[in-house]
């Protein structure tokens, strides 16, 4: 009898001690906002925390995929618009997914993850597009008159949209400068930005664009003044496949998501060379996109 209600006892106590872990932590912010996210999907993407912070003090979390040797940089970011909950979901499937394929110590692609890139806005008591200071992250980068133009646009374009604010000078805020300095340090050869919930691909850069991912076809949609498309598709020549999801609050099925993920995946292979620069690593490697002959071996 003693026996029996020590080993309830424990199992309440071991109970008790995993939900507070699972109590803490982005997981417990983020699965009961975002659609289609289990908690056991976003436990098992285990994301990490970045050095930044949002506006509010939220930490801004991402996750690396990295293989034993680079042959190609990925950055895949989520939810600069706070109310494009789809969005960040979307991203944590594309982390399992990228994690899952993973070749233990062959060469490939470093994938860099940050699926929510505006936590405030997603996890606001009701979420918004813009962060919590208003400000319009997808305008606030610094493209090329952005002073000039980003003005223009916004009174002239939106009729001053307070949705899309661009903020009073670029890199004005601190999610934005976080995904800038990313920019600088990870040296991406390609940029994926998720959005919703206009139910296309739009696309910029200097390559051919994909046609299709899943039952998303490309529309190019225009260049925003400050946008991050504009920014580092047009301005610095890293393709930017920007996906708008059709639904802003429901993500598409697990399968669509999987198709998409695998039509991204087809087009860098056959667009972008990345097929070939995984092969071409297994006999030596490339270094900041230079070919680096391996050394010979006494075979
Ligand atoms: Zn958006």
């Amino acid at each position: 009898m003693l026996h029996r209600t020590l080993t309830r006892l424990w199992t309440v106590l071991i109970l008790l001690a995993s939900e507070s872990l699972w109590a803490t932590g982005p997981c417990a912010e983020f699965v009961p906002r975002l659609p289609n996210v289990r908690r056991a999907l976003c436990e098992a993407v285990k994301l990490e925390p970045s050095q930044a912070r949002s506006v509010q003090g939220r930490t801004l979390w991402m996750r690396d995929v990295k293989p034993a040797e680079t042959t190609f940089r990925v950055l895949v970011v989520g939810a600069i618009h706070g109310d494009e909950l789809s969005s960040a979901a979307v991203a944590l499937h594309w982390i399992q997914m990228a994690a899952q394929a993973q070749v233990p110590g062959s060469p490939g692609i470093y994938w860099r993850f940050v699926p929510v890139l505006n936590p405030d806005g997603v996890l606001g008591r009701s979420p918004t597009r813009v962060n919590a200071n208003g400000v319009d992250l997808n305008r606030n980068f610094p493209t090329e008159n952005w002073a000039r133009d980003s003005k223009v646009y916004w009174e002239q374009g939106t009729h001053r949209d307070p949705r899309r604010w661009p903020g009073k000078l670029p890199l004005s805020e601190p999610e934005s400068k976080f995904l800038f300095g990313e920019l600088q340090s990870f040296k991406p050869n390609l940029i994926v930005s998720i959005h919703a919930p206009f139910g296309v691909l739009d696309f910029d850069g200097p390559v051919v664009p994909p046609k299709k991912l899943g039952s998303l076809l490309l529309a190019q949609v225009g260049i925003f003044p400050g946008s991050l498309g504009n920014y580092g598709g047009v301005q610095r020549g890293v393709p930017v496949v920007t996906v708008e999801l059709p639904n802003a609050l429901r993500t598409p099925r697990d399968a669509e998501i999987r198709r998409m993920w695998l039509d991204l995946l087809r087009w860098m292979d056959q667009r972008m060379g990345v097929a070939q620069r995984v092969a071409a690593a297994r006999k030596g490697t490339y270094l900041d996109n230079k070919w680096v002959p391996a050394a010979p071996t006494a075979e």
